[in-house]
């Protein structure tokens, strides 16, 4: 299983992309959040990694939560694909299936209407949530079908409603802790994966490098971090960090 990281920043970075990546599955990319400047990320990534990816090639988007770290870029990938999709001479390309918790595809339509509803100043809006995206509901103690992946979901401790994630391809499973705090429940549910990309925020309603740090050796081996304040010290030895543009070719421990 391919997973293109294109951004480890957490929200007051000014120096990388929000925390974010691309998932090869079988029938095409997943997106996991979509931060602000996101055809940027997405571009980068692919060049320093080599692996390149056409936006236009990223049908599925699953949004963890509508922190804008993570949602900003919604609105640019809803515009492209009805308004720039190539070869479809001025009628609405296809919409991208945008997959996240129920509470979350409720209100994402409220972070995007004021810019994409077409209500030309009038109240009368035009378009709605479902004019650029497809939704799909993620649904908790259960599994979906994202791109020839099944994928699991379990709230995590943020503040706002938002999803941790498992990913399983033919080949090998990601987990995703998404933003949260530090929960032991968690990271054994996580531990089901073969590669753990967990978020070490550092400060309130996010997991610190010390909490990490106090893990099985079993289980740090197969954790990889993001999510780290530009001015967060170096990480202890045994907890690794990762970085934009790398592509992890993760294969089943078993
Ligand atoms: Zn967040």
């Amino acid at each position: 299983m391919d997973v293109l990281i294109t951004g480890t920043g957490d929200a007051f970075s000014s120096q990388h992309h929000g925390s974010s990546s691309l998932v090869r599955g079988p029938e095409g990319w997943i997106a996991i959040d979509c931060p602000g400047g996101v055809l940027r990320a997405w571009r980068e990534a692919s060049e320093v990694s080599g692996c390149l990816v056409d936006p236009f090639e990223v049908k599925d988007i699953i949004l963890t939560h509508l922190h804008g770290d993570h949602c900003g870029g919604l609105e640019t990938i809803g515009f492209m694909f009805r308004y720039m999709y190539p070869g479809s001479e001025g009628k609405p390309g296809p919409r991208p299936r945008l997959h996240a918790l129920p509470e979350v595809l409720e209100r994402t339509w409220e972070r995007l209407a004021a810019a994409m509803d077409g209500s030309r100043g009038t109240s009368e809006a035009v378009h709605e949530l479902e004019t650029y995206f497809e939704p799909h509901a993620l649904v908790e103690g259960g599994e979906v079908d994202v791109a020839g992946c099944r994928v699991k979901a379990r709230r995590t401790s943020h503040g706002i409603p938002t999803a941790a994630l498992l990913i399983a391809g033919p080949d090998a499973c990601l987990g995703w802790s998404s933003d949260t705090e530090f929960d032991t429940e968690l990271v054994t549910w996580l531990s089901e994966s073969d590669c753990i990309v967990h978020e070490c925020g550092e400060g309130p309603k996010h997991t610190t490098s010390e909490e990490l740090s106090t893990l099985p050796e079993e289980v740090r081996s197969r954790m990889r971090l993001m999510h780290r304040p530009d001015t967060a010290p170096p990480l202890d030895p045994g907890l690794s960090l990762l970085g934009e543009g790398e592509l992890l070719c993760i294969k089943s421990s078993t």
